[in-house]
C-alpha cells in the first residue's frame, strides 16, 4: 500500500467504489469518467506503479488480472466483445500511478465507429 495512491485507498476501503468484483488479487470497479457504456477498472490489490514496473516474477498476478477483466466481462454481458486497456507511464497517458485495467465495452469499440 502506498499512502498517497488513489487506488490503495481505493481497495483498502477509505475511498468509496462500487465494487462489482473482487478476489485474493484485484478489486474491480467503475470508472467514474466513464468512457463507453461499460468501463471498469481492475486495479490489483498490490500497489505496483505501471506495468513498466512488472516484470516474470508478476507472471501469475498480471494473469490474474486478465482472468478478472474476462470475468467482469461476461457479469457486464459484453458478449458481443470488449477492449482491454492497460496505459502505461506518461507517454501512454496513464494518469494514476497505480497499476490498471480498463474494461470497456458495450459500444463497438473500435474503428470506424458503429
Ligand atoms: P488512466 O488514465 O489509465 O491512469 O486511468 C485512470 C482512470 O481512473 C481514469 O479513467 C479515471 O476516470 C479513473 N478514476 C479516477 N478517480 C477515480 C475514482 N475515484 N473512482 C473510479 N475511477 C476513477
Ligand atoms: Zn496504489
Amino acid at each position: 500500500m502506498s499512502n498517497d495512491c488513489l487506488f490503495c485507498k481505493i481497495v483498502a476501503g477509505t475511498i468509496p467504489a462500487r465494487t462489482l468484483f473482487e478476489d485474493g488479487s484485484c478489486v474491480a470497479f467503475p470508472d467514474v469518467h466513464p468512457q463507453a457504456p461499460v468501463h471498469v477498472l481492475v486495479v490489483p490489490k498490490q500497489h505496483l506503479v505501471s506495468l513498466a514496473e512488472t516484470d516474470r516474477e508478476h507472471t501469475d498476478l498480471l494473469g490474474r488480472l486478465l482472468a478478472a477483466a474476462a470475468e467482469v466481462a461476461r457479469m457486464q454481458g459484453l458478449e458481443k466483445g470488449y477492449r482491454v486497456v492497460i496505459n502505461t507511464g506518461h507517454d501512454g497517458g496513464q494518469t494514476v500511478g497505480h497499476l490498471h485495467l480498463h474494461v470497456l465495452g458495450g459500444r463497438h469499440m473500435g474503428w470506424p465507429p458503429g
